[in-house]
């Protein structure tokens, strides 16, 4: 079978949904593939906090904040080595791309609550409402059917094709009936894929640290599909090593845990022997080594019900809150030795590491690890108490763009017809991902490249 578009889409994540809006409210006819039975890619399962500066929020709030501090951030978030021309474009627009889904998408953000992911100088993540992915890709799917634009699921791309002067002009999918469906692109072809966190090969691959002994919190879509069919076609890779693991996940399924987003409002890490080890607002790639040089490789989250309060990530996360207690995973105690003696961690020690966060909560000061939101008193129960591993999350490497999100070959000439756009891109990142800057990522990006494509 074959159809033709003016613009081609690949993967149906935050990324592909807000390029495929742009596309179409640029004039273009446009088809968006998914090889997956349902739409949202890694964008649904994640929290759906996405960074900006100088938002409606950050300004309800009294929040000072730049797109140079946001830059500043970002680049020093992943060792420099993100291009800082790339991060200035995100920066830049990021703030446009939030109100553009407040405004246009109708996504309902918090009006009075930010996060302050490790390694942001202010609270500058906007959370969507339920604090997951889902409130986006409801929103974007939504606007999508309105704006009439065709979503093939079950549809996966499977090669790009291109002309004799190398032009890509189509894609090559698997249909949702076996068969073959050639879609021809008048004006271009975005590649929306995602990352490679669910495929171990491909890891391995790239960096052999981050095998089997993983899991992943990652959608089992993102397998790196864009990345291969983008090399075959000449395409330059980077970053490809930069694998990050979330510090904060289920032992038993390696999923993300969002219930455990108290750590953002003051929860603390603490070892079998009940010591605290690491900053908890520090980068990913920090607690999460933190947690595997630990005894066993993991560690348990801790907190009161006054943070819980704050964070309300147990009201929030009901279903997931359920599934860890009747795991054994997660136990809420009256008093602390009850929550120690749960793990069959010594209940003194742990008083003790708690005696000391109450010391420097009111002090206002972490003399051990120099909590940057400052600690809070711990001293009232009841009490929560987890169970974590770190588990893949994020591949930060993969093609690279410019400020058009045009996809640069080896030569880093721009490969004609063809764009990308979130995960699957390698330029933002470097060698660590800032919570909240993936949704930033994708839909920023997302936005230029279907505005490009339909050009
Ligand atoms: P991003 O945040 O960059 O948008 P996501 O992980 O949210 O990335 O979305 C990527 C989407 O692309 C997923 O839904 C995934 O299933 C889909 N996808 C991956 N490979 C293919 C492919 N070969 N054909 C069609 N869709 C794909």
């Amino acid at each position: 079978a074959e159809q033709t578009y003016d613009v081609v889409i690949i993967g149906a994540g935050g990324a592909g949904f807000s390029a495929a809006l742009e596309a179409k409210q640029a004039g273009a006819s446009v088809v968006l593939l998914e090889k997956m039975p349902s739409v949202g890619g890694n964008t649904l399962i994640s929290g759906g906090e996405m960074n900006a500066a100088n938002t409606w929020v950050q300004k309800n709030l009294g929040i000072e904040d730049s797109t140079e501090l946001f830059i500043e951030d970002t680049l020093k978030g992943g060792d420099n080595v993100g291009d800082p021309e790339m991060v200035r474009v995100l920066a830049e627009n990021a703030t446009a791309a939030a109100e553009w889904l407040k405004d246009e998408v109708k996504v309902n953000f918090l009006k009075d609550h930010l996060f302050q992911f490790g390694g942001h100088s202010v609270k500058r993540a906007l959370i969507p409402e339920g604090h997951t992915g889902a409130e986006l890709i409801t929103k974007l799917k939504k606007h999508l059917d309105e704006m009439g634009i065709d979503l093939k699921t079950n549809t996966k791309a499977e090669k790009l094709l291109t002309d004799d002067s190398g032009k890509v002009i189509g894609v090559e999918a698997a249909g949702a009936n076996g068969g073959t469906i050639t879609f021809h692109a008048n004006k271009g072809v975005i590649i929306a894929s995602g990352g490679f966190g669910s495929n171990v090969e491909m890891r391995k691959q790239y960096n052999p640290e981050y095998d089997e002994k993983y899991m992943t919190t990652d959608a089992p879509g993102t397998t790196g599909d864009g990345i291969v069919m983008a090399e075959a076609v000449g395409a330059a890779l980077t970053n490809m090593e930069s694998i990050q693991t979330y510090p904060v996940c289920s032992p038993k399924t390696g999923v993300i845990s969002l219930v455990a987003d108290s750590r953002f409002d003051g929860a603390i890490l603490v070892n079998q022997s009940g010591q605290r080890f690491v900053e908890e607002l520090e980068r990913r790639d920090v607690i999460s080594k933190g947690i595997l040089a630990q005894e066993g490789g993991y560690a348990y989250q801790l907190w009161n019900q006054e943070i819980g309060d704050i964070s309300k990530t147990v009201e929030t996360h009901k279903d997931e809150y359920e599934m860890l207690v009747k795991d054994g995973l997660l136990y809420k105690a009256d008093t602390l030795k009850e929550a120690a003696e749960f793990f069959k961690i010594d209940p003194e020690a742990l008083q003790a590491t708690i005696d000391r966060v109450n010391k420097f909560a009111k002090s206002g000061k972490d003399e051990d690890f120099n909590h940057r939101a400052g600690l809070k008193d711990m001293s009232k129960g009841p009490y929560y108490i987890q169970k974590a591993v770190p588990s893949v999350h994020h591949t930060m490497g993969g093609l690279v763009i410019n400020k058009t999100t045009e996809v640069l070959n080896e030569q880093g000439q721009p490969i004609p017809g063809l764009f990308a756009a979130g995960e699957v891109t390698g330029v933002i990142h470097g060698k660590n991902r800032l919570g909240g800057n993936a949704i930033a990522d994708a839909i920023t990006f997302g936005r230029i490249a279907g505005q490009q494509a339909a050009k």
